[in-house]
């Protein structure tokens, strides 16, 4: 099957911008940075699940489900704009929250992504940190189709073959904007957690066979682990697009940035956020998009690149998230 074979919703803006970062390049004086401005997706303030859920609701539609049922942690940006989507798409949208920090202050409990979930008219269900969410979610189906409904399962950031096809379709954007500005991608930088992004890209790539490495930077799990989601993820998502098995190392994964754990503050995330606010402009997000920059930051400063490669960051969004975490930054 081709990508355009798949069902898929309209709900992103696309294609989203390809921007140069003057500012930013000078500044360091290494290679030419670029944003894909996948915070511009629309949908809810943005982000990259957007791109994922246009495929996974094509998929649900077709299914007859009317029903979405997802989880994530308390702060999630995917489950925010799932239940965006599924208001969108006249659907339910059932979510299971977990709550994973250890000291949440008020506004990471009221504020940011959850405050938005509620106003989509998502039922939340709150769920202690180190639930086993596939038993959650097999009961919490099991109920809703007790109740006639009908159901359909999203996983955690939607990354599931069906949903790394967003990022299939992302990567033939992204390749198209750099053969019309007559540009070479050198590297892809981004934040990789439940691993569908990264693998997305690196199918896309492979699709159109664009020569560029694509390096995810971890947010939570060790380099190793994270790795093998990725390569995974990867090798299901080319089968279901019928093409050939990836090469064996495609998924490369730095996972130096993390810091004590997922979703907890670090120096370098905080560093980052504000380099980039105050010298291009740009939000970036606490928990993905701003310790991935400050790996991009610290490997431009460590010459991991070389002078005038064209380095691009795909931006996945989750400024929403800031406002949960403003206690990070004053
Ligand atoms: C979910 C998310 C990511 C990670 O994408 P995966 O496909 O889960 O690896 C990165 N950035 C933001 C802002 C996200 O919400």
């Amino acid at each position: 099957m081709g990508l355009d074979d798949f069902p898929r919703v309209d709900l992103a803006h696309l294609p989203t911008p390809l921007e140069h970062l003057p500012m930013l390049s000078k500044r360091l004086g290494g290679p030419n940075l670029w944003v894909k401005r996948d915070d511009c997706t629309g949908l809810a303030t943005g982000g990259n699940k957007t791109r994922k859920l246009e495929f996974l609701i094509g998929d649900a539609l077709r299914r007859k489900a009317d029903v979405l049922v997802t989880h994530g942690a308390w702060q999630s940006n995917h489950v925010r704009q799932t239940a965006a989507a599924a208001a969108r798409c006249g659907l339910g949208c059932e979510v299971l929250l977990e709550q994973r920090l250890p000291r949440p202050s008020d506004e990471y409990q009221v504020s940011g992504n959850v405050l938005l979930d509620r106003l989509f008219g998502a039922r939340v269900h709150a769920v202690p940190a180190g639930t086993e969410v596939a038993a959650a979610t097999a009961s919490l189906v099991e109920e809703l189709r007790r109740r006639g409904r009908s159901p359909y399962i999203i996983p955690g950031g939607g990354s599931n073959p069906i949903g790394a096809l967003g990022y299939v379709r992302g990567a033939r954007e992204l390749i198209g904007q750099a053969r019309h500005s007559n540009i070479a991608l050198d590297h892809i930088i981004v934040a990789s957690g439940t691993a569908g992004t990264q693998a997305g890209l690196l199918a896309g790539l492979q699709m159109c066979r664009y020569r560029a490495s694509v390096l995810g930077i971890a947010v939570g799990e060790r380099e190793t682990v994270q790795q093998r989601k990725v390569q995974a993820l990867l090798c299901r998502t080319v089968d279901l697009l019928q093409l050939s098995p990836p090469a064996a190392e495609a998924a490369q994964v730095n996972a130096d940035y993390i810091g004590e754990g997922y979703g907890i503050p670090t120096t370098a995330m905080r560093d980052a956020v504000a380099l980039l606010a105050g010298t291009e402009g740009i939000l970036l997000d606490p928990v993905y998009t701003g310790k991935a920059m400050a790996g991009l930051l610290d490997l431009t400063r460590r010459q991991w690149f070389r002078q005038g490669d064209n380095v691009v960051f795909v931006h996945t969004g989750g400024t929403t998230a800031l406002f949960a975490y403003c206690n990070a930054f004053y």
